[in-house]
């Protein structure tokens, strides 16, 4: 029954992660666009698809190389009692890291997986509206969650499912990462707007819609991944190449997540992490969060979305917040509202004034030199409480009449910024990133666990002083480039432990 070469084709310690799919091909599901909608195999079918996971377990158990499984069925397999057991089985290899599938969640996992070694499951559960309801699906997958499985949920990325995938989004924990597959077989391209609603679900989404290149220079499938069904061994699900055949893959395209993922030098993986394999992002160890505020908390009205505000709340939680704005603290007041509470201080006025510990420190910027300015130019100059200048803010009628100012007041006296019609002006030693460490040092916080948000090339220097950086969706190209991650606020709680 078994006419697949396994064991000659990875014999090769450098595997440590493992792609299988047995002969599986039906569900339980009927899933409109789905070929294994409603279908059933025979007695004969389950029986040597039963034999070939058993055999497979077998060859697993005997090579200790292997770290990681992820079963890709064809259809859904945890239903079946083989299943359930040979992923048990699986996960008690002492040598077995990790034991995934992609499953519908029809049944109740708290039935069959309370004995698991459940810490070491990992699930990529699949919600489909049509076949099951919000708070079901949610239920099981918190249930997952709170007994250590690592868990993710998918959607298919239809228009059609937008306000059910919203409630989704909303009733999961923050911490869990939905994504949105690009949807096949959708006659038409996704408008503008779709795109951004997607994305806006799953920051990650424009990867999926937009594949890479296949580049096998740097691919890992094949190296310390393979992918494995009943024809052989193979780079991954979409390369035809048997690995035995020791031949580079030579697709065009690395047009699903399990083939892409295997890029190491693609922005998705090193946003993913350790946890690409299993599309379950690695939660990286954040011990506090800096953000900045306008165009990075705010939308383009200079509001803050209610879903930045949840996220905000939820991360409040167990992380402390800072604020990185190039706001003197009164403005900054006003546009957080109520969320003001939730930071324990920040970095106001580009860095001029910074509030850690209930403490105050203002860096004196030196009296502007009395020029010749454009006319209707507006000087507003900040004051700490002792009277001393910390900021001023030039507003003028136009970008040039402002790129003017900038040009006669820089020196090294001055850090100037320029936006638009407006030029701030605060000490050459102050800045946002000098901020960041001194709250560390104040809070004892290393630096290099500290998370900064930002999305004006502005905030380069503090994304570099922080352990980990992130550019908001909307940010400038260039700050994308500069960080290690892009999203949004609401979408970091997936990321970070
Ligand atoms: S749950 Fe998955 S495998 Fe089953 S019918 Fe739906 S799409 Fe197909
Ligand atoms: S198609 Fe698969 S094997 Fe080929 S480059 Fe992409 S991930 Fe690698």
């Amino acid at each position: 029954m078994l006419n697949y070469n396994f064991t000659s084709g990875t014999e090769n310690n450098a595997i440590t992660n493992i792609y299988y799919r047995g002969l599986l091909r039906s569900c339980n599901y009927r899933c409109g666009y789905c070929p294994f909608a409603k279908s059933q195999m025979s007695v004969a079918e389950q029986e040597n698809d039963h034999k070939m996971l058993n055999s497979f377990i077998d060859w697993v158990e005997h090579h200790k190389h292997i770290r990681n499984i992820m079963i890709l069925p064809y259809g859904e397999a945890l239903i079946h009692p083989y299943y359930q057991e040979g992923i048990a089985r699986l996960a008690r290899l002492p040598h077995i890291e990790g034991v995934g599938i992609q499953t519908n969640l029809s049944f109740a996992p708290q039935r069959f997986m309370m004995g698991f070694p459940l810490f070491k499951i990992r699930i990529w559960a699949s919600f489909h509206p049509e076949m099951t309801g919000v708070d079901e699906f949610v239920g099981k997958i918190h249930w997952l969650q709170a007994h250590q499985a690592g868990v993710c949920v998918g959607v298919v990325g239809n228009p059609a499912n937008e306000d059910v995938i919203r409630t989704l989004r909303q009733k999961l924990s923050p911490t869990i990462y939905l994504f949105v597959n690009a949807m096949q077989g959708l006659t038409r391209r996704l408008t503008a707007s779709e795109q951004r609603f997607f994305s806006s679900i799953d920051n990650l989404f424009l990867y999926d819609l937009h594949p890479p290149r296949a580049d096998y220079a740097v691919c890992d499938g094949g190296r310390t991944t393979t992918f494995f069904n009943e024809r052989g061994v193979f780079a991954c699900p979409r390369s035809q190449a048997l690995w035995s055949a020791n031949k580079p893959c030579e697709r065009k395209i690395c047009d699903c997540y399990i083939a892409y993922s295997n890029l190491k030098n693609s922005r998705l993986r090193q946003m993913m992490g350790e946890g690409a394999f299993w599309r379950i992002p690695e939660k990286r160890a954040v011990h506090a969060i800096f953000f900045d505020i306008d165009g990075t908390l705010t939308d383009a009205n200079g509001n803050i979305p209610p879903a930045y505000s949840h996220a905000l709340e939820h991360l409040a939680r167990t992380i402390p917040l800072y604020l990185a704005t190039s706001l003197p603290e009164e403005y900054a007041r006003q546009t957080l509202g109520t969320l003001w509470g939730l930071f324990r201080g920040g970095v106001f006025a580009d860095g001029a004034h910074i509030r850690s510990g209930g403490d105050d420190e203002y860096i004196p910027v030196l009296p502007l030199p009395n020029i010749a300015m454009p006319a209707s130019t507006k000087v507003t100059a900040y004051r700490a409480p002792d009277g001393s200048l910390y900021k001023y803010a030039l507003t003028a009628k136009s970008a040039s009449d402002v790129q003017q100012l900038y040009k006669t007041l820089h020196s090294d006296n001055y850090r100037l910024f320029q936006e638009n019609c407006l030029l701030t002006i605060v000490d050459r030693n102050a800045d946002k990133a000098t901020g960041l460490r001194r709250i560390c040092a104040q809070a004892g916080i290393d630096p290099a666990q500290t998370l900064a948000v930002g999305n004006s090339a502005h905030d380069a220097p503090m994304l570099s002083a922080a352990g980990y950086s992130c550019a908001v969706l909307t940010a400038a190209e260039s700050l994308k480039n500069h960080a290690d991650w892009t999203l949004n606020p609401d979408g970091l709680a997936a990321f970070i432990a």
